[in-house]
């Protein structure tokens, strides 16, 4: 039997047609002679109201006792809808229930709750209208992802989860072993990992920055689009233990040419947000944050500000604003600070660029000033850091330095020095959280509500 998805009938409104629908009863209301279903299929945030009459043969023993939550088929004929607020409704000749929902024990009930409550029923919140509404834009915001690479003539790589190289040393890492815990092999009192599977330590990726750089130098424009890990011990409501990261990385590229990238991203990610899930947001600007449409907009309306680290500095300690952490040249901005500078001073996203190279990552690259680096980072209102992003070191001994100075075992980055020896050329890339940006298009207050399984400290289960 051919169905119809609720999104595209409301689309569509093929009158007088007999259609059926799948999905789930929101509520339902009585009226003497028929009763009213609101049923959701997830396809879209509205629902489809169903009329079914009295008549009908199932209606005392089945229809009369629906509740939020049961799962039905519907068939019969579309028709306009006299009621205010809807185009039309189903007229239905036939519900057969699928399965039902106890009223006394089903934990979702016409109330709204807290999206704390919600997080511990995470395999029941995608039935309601906001964690639903977010998991349709994630969809749509993946697909944008690739799309937007794909007419540039990007290539999307495939870098490993499980890894050997703390790639930056950008956070903590989980530990990969299939070591039985109660008694690791031990030599002089330590894990001795060389009898792991692997024959040496490994952990779960927290970048495929470094691998995607290998396909830049060989392919020119290339992309990463996967999980990462950090084991860092930060609960707040920006971080996860578990995220999905994007990371182009592109060949023949400089620092201006990275933010041009990132800029052109950010700015098509909220454009197909706002043409493809209008309906989504508006709930969203509606009850989450009535001010996001505005801000969504502003992202689209201007250039992008470019601000060096060291003019940051000076437009923060000008600002007379009474900071909690220091304001000084050589220090690392704190999530304080840059709020500050995208919400007060400018109002709209900044990319801060050239920071002190004691603060940054070994492969950024050296500016001449002998003490700043190609990096930037982009901040968006409401958020803080969203990217972070380099023009790489592409120069063999400059490179060998910093990673002797930085105390790295030269040995696990032969591999990365050889890109720079053999046809060593500028390239540049950046990392875009992209719960971070789901977060920001949605106005969600908590990033543990735009990924349908967060995984923070002390959490990883339902
Ligand atoms: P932050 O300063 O916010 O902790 P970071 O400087 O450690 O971030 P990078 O290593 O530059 O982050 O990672 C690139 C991007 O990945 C960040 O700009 C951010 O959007 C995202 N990101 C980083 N850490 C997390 C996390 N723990 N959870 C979710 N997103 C993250
Ligand atoms: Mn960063």
């Amino acid at each position: 039997m051919t169905t119809h998805r609720i999104a595209s009938l409301l689309r569509a409104q093929p009158l007088g047609e007999s259609v059926t629908v799948n999905g789930w009863v929101r509520t339902r209301r009585d009226a003497k002679t028929f009763s009213f279903l609101e049923i959701n299929d997830g396809s879209c945030l509205k629902n489809l109201q169903v009329i079914a009459e009295a008549s009908l043969p199932n209606y005392e023993a089945e229809i009369a006792r629906l509740a939020t939550g049961c799962a039905v088929r519907v068939t019969g004929e579309l028709a306009l809808s006299p009621a205010k607020g809807q185009a039309v409704e189903l007229k239905a000749r036939e519900v057969t229930v699928y399965g039902w929902a106890d009223p006394e024990s089903y934990p979702l009930q016409k109330k709204r709750h807290s999206f704390e409550f919600l997080r511990t029923i995470s395999h029941l919140r995608p039935r309601t209208n906001a964690l639903g509404a977010v998991a349709r834009v994630r969809s749509v915001l993946s697909q944008a992802v690739h799309d937007f690479f794909k007419e540039r003539g990007f290539f999307y790589i495939h870098t490993p989860i499980i890894t050997t190289s703390d790639c930056e040393g950008a956070g903590e890492m989980f530990t990969v072993t299939s070591f039985d815990l109660d008694q690791p092999p031990k030599s002089h009192g330590k894990v001795d990992f060389s009898q792991d599977f692997f024959g040496r330590r490994t952990s779960l990726t927290v970048s495929g920055q470094l691998e995607a750089e290998i396909y830049a130098l060989a392919l020119g424009n290339v992309y990463t689009f996967g999980p990462t890990f950090r084991a860092e011990n930060s609960n707040t409501s920006r971080h996860l233990a578990e995220f999905w990261m994007i990371e182009p990385e592109m060949a023949f590229c400089d620092l201006a040419g990275d933010i041009d990238v990132a800029e052109a991203l950010l700015k098509h990610l909220v454009q197909r947000a706002l043409t493809e899930c209008r309906e989504d947001l508006d709930l969203f600007g509606q009850f989450i944050d009535q001010g996001l449409i505005g801000r969504l907009e502003n992202v689209l309306a201007n250039p992008f500000i470019r601000l060096p680290y060291s003019e940051a500095i000076e437009r923060l300690k000008a600002s007379g604003h009474d900071f909690e952490f220091p304001v000084e040249w050589g220090l690392d901005l704190q999530s304080e600070h840059e709020r500050y500078l995208t919400e007060t001073i400018f109002a709209q996203p900044v990319v801060v660029t050239d920071y002190p190279k004691a603060i940054k990552a070994f492969y950024m690259r050296q500016n001449d000033d002998g003490r700043t680096v190609a990096a930037m980072d982009i901040l968006f209102p409401g958020i803080g850091e969203i990217v972070g992003g380099s023009q790489r070191e592409e120069r063999y001994e400059v490179l060998l330095a910093r990673l002797t100075e930085s105390g790295l075992p030269l040995a696990d980055y032969q591999w990365y020095l050889d890109l720079r020896r053999f046809g060593s050329a500028p390239h540049a890339g950046f990392g875009l959280g992209f719960e971070r940006i789901v977060q920001f298009v949605t106005g969600m207050a908590n990033i543990r509500e735009v990924i349908p399984f967060p995984r923070t400290p002390g959490s990883a289960g339902f």
